[in-house]
């Protein structure tokens, strides 16, 4: 049985419009140990789906039905308290986008990683946690002594590396990275990355990795996930996602990173905008920016489909998409 299995999730914010349909029907599973990555432009969905995992979203957001079934438990049937005192750190546990604001800024980061080890172990003395976070700091590359610093205090780069010690400090069998290394500079981006798998692989626990980056995934994980419009349009494990995708928008995402051992590709961005998530069409999300796209298209919502074992995708093309390429790179020339 995989670690996590979420079925048909619909996470959805109440606005002034209308419900916006973040997640709109999600089924994702991901096995102890193996990192899996979700891709897709801003506003596809991620985050609302990683914070679904432990509840972590605003007031507005409301998870309207599906199942995340984690360890065995029904996470969504949990009340608030049970999930902070059973799941959240201890067994999930998130490195949000920006590090800075998820620290209290009246603490020191110490005192923080301290608490946090303390609420969850019983008979954990004070004295006790402090070494393991001053440990936890010197693993990552941060002077142990700076645990008595306040946030404000730290550096982006090191602000990222402590909500890393926070995030790994009592050995979470999930982790939820969203974007860790965006708001870095790029020269420190890779050894972030780097300290998070090395540190991942040490406690052996399993990941998803959000970000709107194809190298990043290809790098880090062992399966990818493409989000579009609030679903999951293909998942397959990372070399097929790249070298063979079936979706016209995980198309379009290729493209639309350079290669970062070919100094002269191309970069092409997807034209057009991402659909309403208050009141999406009939028919698929992507079509009105889909190259591809015929009548049926356009009235009838694909289902996922296995286009071979592993690899599901969500699109009426999948198996035109080699032809439809060639046709239209021949009209193009
Ligand atoms: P990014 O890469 O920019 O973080 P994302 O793929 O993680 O984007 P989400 O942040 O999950 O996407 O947002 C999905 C959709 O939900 C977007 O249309 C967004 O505008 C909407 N949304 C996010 N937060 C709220 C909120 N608090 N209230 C209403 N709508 C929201």
């Amino acid at each position: 049985m995989s670690l996590l299995e979420i079925t048909d999730l619909r996470t959805y914010y109440r606005a002034d419009d209308g419900w916006v349909r973040a997640t709109d029907g999600v089924s994702l599973s991901v096995d102890r140990g193996e990192t899996v990555g979700l891709v897709g432009e801003s506003g596809s969905g991620k985050t609302t789906l990683a914070k679904s995992i432990i509840r972590l979203f605003p007031d507005n957001a409301e998870i309207r039905g599906g199942s995340i079934e984690f360890d065995g438990t029904e996470i969504t049937e949990l009340t608030d308290k049970e999930l902070r005192r059973r799941i959240r750190w201890q067994e999930i546990s998130m490195i949000p986008q920006n590090a800075m604001n998820g620290f209290d800024p009246v603490y020191t980061v110490g005192d923080q990683i301290v608490q946090v080890i303390r609420h969850h172990e019983d008979g954990v003395s004070k004295a006790e946690a402090r070494s393991r976070a001053r440990d936890l700091f010197d693993e990552l590359g941060i002077e142990p002594d700076r645990i008595d610093d306040y946030p404000h205090q730290f550096s982006g780069g090191m602000a990222q590396r402590a909500m890393i010690a926070l995030a790994l400090a009592l050995g979470p069998s999930l982790v939820l990275a969203d974007e860790p290394t965006t708001a870095l500079d790029v020269v420190i981006q890779d050894r972030i990355l780097e300290t998070i798998t090395e540190k991942q692989a040490e406690i052996d626990s399993a990941m998803i990795m959000i970000t709107h980056d194809m190298s990043v995934v290809s790098e880090t994980c062992d399966r990818i996930a493409v989000v579009y419009g609030g679903r999951v349009v293909e998942i397959a494990d990372t070399r097929t996602v790249i070298t063979n995708p079936r979706h016209p928008y995980t198309l379009g995402l290729r493209n639309a990173f350079p290669d970062i051992s070919d100094d002269d590709q191309e970069l092409i961005s997807i034209p057009g905008t991402p659909p309403d998530l208050v009141d999406p069409d009939e028919g698929c999300r992507f079509a009105p920016r889909c190259p591809f796209a015929e009548e049926d298209c356009w009235d009838v919502t694909p289902e996922p489909r296995e286009y071979e074992p592993g690899h599901l995708v969500e699109c009426h093309r999948a198996d035109e998409i080699d032809y439809l390429q060639e046709a239209a790179g021949r009209k193009a020339t």
